[in-house]
């Protein structure tokens, strides 16, 4: 039976948050089975957000929790890690509004769940198995998922950018794939962009140091991870996103063109309606995460 999961000992990291440019602390602890993955902001005497849907706020152009007031801002790369790597529960500290955006990727949240270790645990893992399917659609924009017996995403994206246009990206997740597919895949925006989201209160912590700067027909530091970065990166924030449901989702996701708040959704939608799933658990052994996400992705592994 494939057990829940945490890590082994606290590990610590630090950096500024893409949109507040706000310096940050983190600290990701232990914690027990069936706590699930809560944020707790040193900064405001320890107040927990635990990191599911029926506390997702303001979702525009990063994912962010707020209960009674108090936020956490992106969220998805980190929790996104969490899906990848096995981990169910854990206590994620702030002392600040929002998560440190480091390289721009999930990597360096793997490679600190790498250095804290694994840790299984006694109570089974309940996985949230797709019965039946669930399809939305709004404009251009689709989001679905289907029943599977694991976890898989289909993204497309249609961006036009000289180097992006058509890409869609295949993955299946639960065999450890993440780490090697999509981890390393960072955020991306452009020059052209830039003033106009400033304007917005946003990105103030964007540079070329944690996400791929796209100018009118090329990038500006490159080289990039991947051909296709930036669908993968997608699929990279879509795993984030999903991981509000609280649990790891056996189902076939498609998403073409969707973005944070068609993600949370879908969510949302999926937890209204008990008739489109159920509670069930695996047998066997959790597949075992032993690539290094920075040595394949450096290597330009596809
Ligand atoms: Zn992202």
């Amino acid at each position: 039976m494939i057990s829940e999961q945490t890590i082994r000992s606290a590990v610590e990291c630090s950096g500024i948050g893409l949109h507040s440019g706000a310096p940050v602390s983190m600290r990701m602890m232990p914690a027990a089975s069936g706590t699930g993955i809560v944020f707790r902001r040193t900064d405001l005497d320890g107040y927990e957000i635990e990191a599911v849907s029926r506390n997702v706020a303001r979702v525009s152009y990063a994912t962010s929790l707020m209960k009674k007031g108090v936020f956490i801002s992106t969220t998805e790369h980190l929790l996104s890690a969490f899906i990848g790597m096995g981990i169910d529960n854990a206590i994620v500290e702030l002392d600040n509004l929002e998560l440190p955006i480091l390289d721009g990727s999930a990597r360096p949240f793997v490679e600190m769940i790498r250095k804290a270790g694994v840790r299984k645990q006694r109570r089974a893992r309940k996985y949230l198995k797709m019965r039946r399917e669930l399809e939305m659609r709004e404009g251009n924009k689709f989001i679905a998922v289907y029943p599977a017996d694991v976890y898989s995403v289909s993204y497309s994206i249609n961006f036009p950018h000289p180097l992006i246009g058509k890409e869609t990206f295949e993955v299946e997740l639960s065999n450890g794939s993440y780490l090697r597919h999509i981890a390393g895949a960072r955020t991306f925006g452009s020059r052209e962009d830039e003033q106009a989201m400033r304007n917005m209160g946003l990105i103030r912590g964007a540079s070329s140091e944690n996400c791929i700067v796209l100018t009118r027909d090329g990038v500006e530091n490159g080289p990039l991870r991947y051909e296709d970065e930036f669908v993968r990166h997608k699929v990279l924030d879509l795993v984030g996103d999903l991981a509000l449901l609280g649990k790891q989702i056996l189902g076939k996701v498609v998403a073409d063109r969707a973005g944070h708040a068609m993600h949370t959704a879908l969510v949302s939608r999926i937890l209204r309606d008990k008739t489109l799933w159920e509670e069930v658990t695996v047998d066997g052994e959790e597949p075992a995460r032993t690539q290094a996400a920075s040595a394949e992705a450096a290597a330009g592994a596809h």
